[in-house]
């Protein structure tokens, strides 16, 4: 049987098969140049095709999370951040700690990282198979809110909780309603050893309860939260301002000792 290349090509779209489809001819002449026998040619074509199924579903999940912006954890710059254990990033990025679904809290000051390495941190999730939804806690406490007084709360809570990874960013950086607070807690005790919470916060742990407006409920949240935990507090300057001052745009700023002028 001789197929011409247009019915090939059919076939190989009835069956899905877009990745050999597309790159046919030259995935042929790189089994030929190699000298691949067929077992080893047919193997090199469902690589291919699995390579770009990967890829389609890493672009799609990287939009279903909703980052801010894109940023690898490649892109971070370790030196400039002493008080963090490179190692443990790494361990982080293998991503052990979102399949059991234990919690993350990154905190810090403003400018440190937080942000950057939640981001990479969600992508490295992603790249493992994990879905992921990027919010900040502002906008996270008002569509609960939202959905609480339009009767729609358990819907918003499910999808919610439905990524196995959530990151809140920003918690603390704008007080918490008491009614938030609560609808913050009942997401919290849904998502409790079902999936992964990653959470930046410039506000030291026992500063919670002033964030969320009642301590009592910041103590039933942090109770779930830091039971299965890693706590990782970032310290030091801001990356921002330290690039500034370097380029001299900030003068009064004395430098850290040690740091190159
Ligand atoms: P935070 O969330 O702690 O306020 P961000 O993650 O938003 O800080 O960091 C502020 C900016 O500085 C971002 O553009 C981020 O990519 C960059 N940044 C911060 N720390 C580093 C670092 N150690 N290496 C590279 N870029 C950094
Ligand atoms: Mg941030």
């Amino acid at each position: 049987m001789s197929l011409d290349a247009q019915a090939l090509s059919e076939r190989l779209t009835r069956l899905h098969l877009t990745a050999i489809r597309d790159q046919l001819d030259s995935l042929l002449d790189e089994a030929v140049r190699r000298e691949l026998n067929l077992r080893d040619a047919v193997a090199l074509l469902c690589e291919r095709e699995l390579d770009r199924r990967n890829e389609r579903r890493i672009t799609m999940a990287t939009k279903i999370a909703h980052f801010p912006y894109l940023r690898d954890l490649d892109g971070f710059d370790f030196a400039a951040q002493p008080s963090l254990d490179k190692k443990q990033v790494r361990e982080l990025a293998a991503c052990r700690w979102v399949a059991n679904g234990d919690a993350l809290l990154l905190l810090g000051p403003p400018g440190v990282g937080k942000t950057h390495l939640a981001i990479g941190l969600g992508l490295a999730a992603i790249g493992e198979g994990y879905s992921v939804l990027f919010v900040t806690a502002p906008a996270l406490a008002a569509s609960l809110a939202k959905a609480h007084a339009e009767s729609r709360l358990e819907e918003r809570l499910g999808f919610f909780t439905k990524p196995k990874l959530l990151i809140v960013d920003e918690l603390g950086y704008l007080p918490f309603e008491p009614n938030a607070a609560h609808l913050f807690f009942q997401l919290v005790s849904r998502r409790y050893e079902r999936g992964s919470l990653l959470i930046t916060s410039n506000r030291s742990v026992g500063e919670w309860g002033t964030v969320f407006g009642d301590s009592v409920v910041a103590t039933a949240i942090l109770d779930r939260l830091l039971h299965h935990s890693q706590v990782i507090t970032i310290r030091g300057d801001s990356y921002r301002l330290r690039e500034k001052r370097r380029s001299g745009l900030i003068k009064s700023a004395p430098l850290a000792q040690g740091e190159p002028a």
